[in-house]
């Protein structure tokens, strides 16, 4: 019975592995596809908020992906897919052309883009940046570039130096995620950087003395090295209350807003008052 049995879990194993490899490259295949056509791919944007004034200061760039069969597939799940295949360069030059399109259409606001460490590390990378912005006439200045530390160590510092050319030529970095996986404190003196972005995972339990004994933590480092501080994953009024009084320079999350479609986040700049509505 038991080699049957052990036969039989084998069996129900190996299908499993290859249905998940088959639905694997239909993705891959889908991506690729969509990416190339530049179909299905739209750029949106959440607001972020100075804790002090309310007004909004920047702009994060997220990529969306509408499949033409499963409908609308998270990044979490697609970003991961295209590092793999390599996808991840040409979607990371649809996001900065997006970007910079908004740019120059609302001249007083700043744009940050989220970057693959595999991206940061492609040759040519910060040519690619600075000449894109130099087309569109955009001030390096205005874009902001945010890093999620990998596991993939960065073995022949090619990240590092493409992170510090473009910080030379006046674009800054965030960390993002910070605190969790390897975006930790021992990485911080590693990394040349301009502000953290706290993790969401961490504002979400503040309610808990151990979490917000970590956050506290967090800004207190930050601030200790000059460094500037986004809570990120904000959905409630007491986390804002206590991120205000902690203090953390900006806030972005479901409360203040939603990501928004390339029209909606249009009209908000239009309106020169935007301000967060629950001030
Ligand atoms: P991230 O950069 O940490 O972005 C924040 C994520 O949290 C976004 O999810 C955003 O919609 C979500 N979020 C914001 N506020 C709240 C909140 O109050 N509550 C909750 N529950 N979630 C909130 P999204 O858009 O699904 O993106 C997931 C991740 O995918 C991003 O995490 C980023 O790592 C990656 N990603 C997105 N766009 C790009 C891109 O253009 N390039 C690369 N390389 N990665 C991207
Ligand atoms: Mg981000
Ligand atoms: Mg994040
Ligand atoms: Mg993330």
């Amino acid at each position: 019975h038991a080699k049957a049995a052990g036969r039989n879990t084998y069996a129900v194993f190996g299908t499993h592995m290859d249905e998940l490899l088959k639905k694997r490259r239909a993705l891959e295949h889908d991506l690729r596809e969509a990416v190339e056509s530049k179909t299905g791919i739209e750029v949106h944007y959440q607001p972020v908020f100075s804790a002090e004034t309310n007004a909004v200061v920047s702009l994060e760039a997220l990529v969306r992906w509408q499949h033409p069969e499963l409908g609308f597939i998270s990044p979490d799940v697609f970003i991961p897919v295209a590092e793999d295949c390599g996808a991840i360069n040409q979607i990371g030059a649809i996001v900065l052309e997006d970007a910079c399109t908004l740019m120059a259409e609302f001249p007083d606001i700043e744009v940050a883009i989220n970057a693959s460490p595999t991206e940061l590390a492609a040759p040519g990378y910060p040519l690619r940046v600075l000449s894109a912005l130099a087309k569109a006439g955009i001030k390096p200045s205005r874009l902001e570039i945010e890093l999620t530390e990998s596991a993939a160590a960065d073995e022949n510092g090619r990240m590092a130096q493409a992170v510090s050319t473009l910080r030379n030529a006046g674009i800054r970095f965030a960390i993002d995620d910070f605190g969790t996986g390897y975006s930790s404190f021992s990485r911080i003196q590693k990394i040349e950087a301009d502000r953290i972005k706290i993790d969401r995972s961490f504002i979400n339990e503040m309610h808990k003395d151990d979490s917000r004994a970590l956050v506290i933590a967090m800004i207190n480092m930050a601030q200790a090295k000059g460094l500037m501080i986004t809570a990120e994953g904000v959905e409630t009024h007491e986390q804002r209350e206590q991120l205000m009084e902690l203090g953390c320079d900006h806030l972005q999350g479901f409360l203040l807003s939603r990501p928004l479609g390339p029209a909606a986040a249009r009209a908000l700049l239009a309106d020169h008052t935007y301000e967060c509505a629950i001030a």
